[in-house]
């Protein structure tokens, strides 16, 4: 199953895969490649940025990833692992994956718009998709999810207004503004968090709720005029639900 989601992914093929797919969601493009260091299990800061001139043509994940990979795999997601970049100052992907397809309870769901992502985050995120939303789906809406619309993840930029780098320059957030369902509705956060019928509306305030759980940081239209289109779901740091 997902042979694509094991370590066969760190391959010559998976790196020119990677670097297609980060082009066209980097601006600017990525600046090469800084492979992971099996040898070390340190966590990202640890570990200085390798030029790209010395950079080993192995792809060997680190423990902690390789573990994370095992786990996605076994969830049924179907991703390949990319290798480790630094693209700039604070912005990095480290232990991403680029996500292909989620497992729903009878059927896989796609996505649109996923550039690279932290495994930790795409587990999350694998388990939001499923027990949160295609259920919530199913049982609020009467049909399961077929596809989930994102804004992208993976982005090199500052937090809105602030010096501080947002979560998406360490591929470490997803941005999710719709869904499909398979009887064909679509679901759009900007027009149907309040304009929706009830069942919408309350479809789009369970699955949010429940991203709670699973997300350390999550941020929706109730927050600010900047999340009225869609979900920041974060990763890691401490719980902050809006
Ligand atoms: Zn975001």
């Amino acid at each position: 199953m997902r042979a694509k989601g094991k370590i066969r992914g760190w391959t010559l093929a998976a790196a020119a895969l990677a670097l297609a797919g980060c082009g066209s969601l980097i601006p600017g493009g990525s600046s090469g490649a800084a492979p992971g260091n099996a040898s070390q299990s340190a966590r990202a800061p640890a570990r200085p940025a390798v030029p790209v001139a010395s950079a080993p043509q192995s792809y060997a994940p680190r423990a902690e990833d390789a573990s994370c990979l095992a786990d996605l795999g076994a969830s049924g997601a179907r991703f390949d692992p990319l290798p480790d970049t630094y693209a700039a100052p604070g912005c990095n992907k480290l232990g991403t994956v680029q996500l292909m397809a989620l497992a729903g309870d009878r059927a896989p769901l796609t996505l649109s718009n996923m550039g690279p992502v932290r495994c930790s985050v795409a587990k999350a995120f694998g388990d939001w998709a499923r027990f949160g939303v295609d259920r919530a789906a199913r049982q609020l809406l009467g049909s399961p999810v077929a596809k989930i619309e994102t804004m992208g993840s993976y982005a090199c930029r500052n937090v809105a207004g602030s010096e501080r780098r947002s979560a998406h320059a360490r591929a470490e957030a997803i941005d999710v503004s719709a869904f499909v369902l398979a009887d064909g509705r679509r679901i759009v956060l900007k027009r149907d968090w309040d304009g929706g019928d009830a069942a919408t509306r309350e479809f789009l305030r369970v699955v949010h709720k429940s991203a709670c759980k699973r997300f350390g940081t999550v941020l929706g239209p109730e927050y600010n005029a900047a999340h009225e289109d869609h979900f920041h779901l974060e990763g890691a740091g401490a719980k902050f639900c809006r």
